[in-house]
């Protein structure tokens, strides 16, 4: 019997016993509330037979309620003093493995051999859209995230075209996958309380794109110039990002676009026109 490590005694006793000072650097905010724990698990679904990538594991918390309900976990943690504390924190596990590494660098095909897999996650919020955008745009074969971010990125990532809230990582992720905040998390679920609103997000990862696109590149490259400069007009962020005038206008007519909105107003469907008119 394990003592569930996502209560505030248990992570408290953890710290202490190893002497830890928690990195602000490294976004080091651990969970001490089990029902967050088990949303997250709800979330992800974890059928029998299930492979999960955990992306910095801590001291264990969200691992072992992962390892509990039966799957195969890969966590992998960049802070070496945490590589010894979990070997304690999660001895008898045997459907874990901890890999020493960096998420952003790591090769992640060779650590995981399963044909299909999960990603679940407390992200360390430092580096929460290369995370994500990483390992959308490696196409790894990934069923869906199930991620703790910042409220306000994950309201960013589910945004629709007119708010302030949509922008090119709005775009990314809707366009790789279907994203749903499942539950906003308080500062006091963490040890320290982060100074911001959590929420839980989860991003069932796409098997068609869901517009039609000639060339992905391009898709990005126009999405990315027309978030370039909120304030400007899509044909003058279009002009910026160096494509001639003459041809702005001709790509603009022939995607049927009005060039004097801005880039926040465009769909999915309107950037793919465009995407495809730029030849
Ligand atoms: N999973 C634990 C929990 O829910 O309590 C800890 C989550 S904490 C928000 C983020 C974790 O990510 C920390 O353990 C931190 O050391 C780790 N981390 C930070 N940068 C990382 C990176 N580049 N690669 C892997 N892990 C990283």
């Amino acid at each position: 019997m394990h003592p569930t490590i996502a209560q505030k005694d248990v992570t408290l006793h953890i710290i202490k016993t190893f002497g830890l000072r928690m990195s602000k650097k490294l976004g080091q905010n651990f969970l001490i509330d089990e029902e967050i724990v088990e949303g997250i698990v709800e979330a992800a679904e974890i059928q029998p037979g299930d492979t999960i990538l955990e992306i910095g594991p801590g001291i264990g918390t969200l691992t072992q309620g992962l390892a509990e309900s039966g799957c195969k976990v890969v966590a992998v943690e960049l802070d070496n003093r945490l590589i010894d504390v979990l070997g304690k924190t999660l001895a008898g596990y045997d459907n874990v493995r901890v890999v020493h590494g960096d998420i952003l660098k790591i090769d992640i095909s060779r650590e995981i051999m399963a044909e299909r897999y999960k990603v679940v996650a407390n992200l360390p919020y430092y580096i929460t859209t290369p995370i994500i955008m990483g390992l959308l745009e490696q196409r790894l074969p990934i069923e869906r995230l199930v991620t703790m971010v910042q409220k306000e990125v994950a309201e960013r990532m589910v945004a629709p075209p007119g708010g302030k809230d949509y922008g090119a990582l709005s775009v990314a992720v809707q366009y790789y996958t279907q994203p749903e905040i499942m539950f906003i998390v308080p500062p006091s679920s963490f040890i320290p309380a982060p100074s911001v609103e959590s929420a839980v997000i989860r991003c069932v990862v796409r098997k068609e794109p869901p517009v039609d696109i000639l060339d992905e590149r391009k898709f990005f490259r126009v999405v990315k110039a027309a978030f370039a400069q909120r304030r400007k007009t899509f044909t003058n962020n279009l002009k910026g990002a160096g494509i001639p005038a003459e041809q702005v206008q001709a790509i603009l007519a022939e995607a049927g676009i009005d060039g004097s909105r801005r880039g926040e107003t465009l769909s999915l469907d309107e950037f793919a026109a465009v995407a495809n008119a730029w030849r």
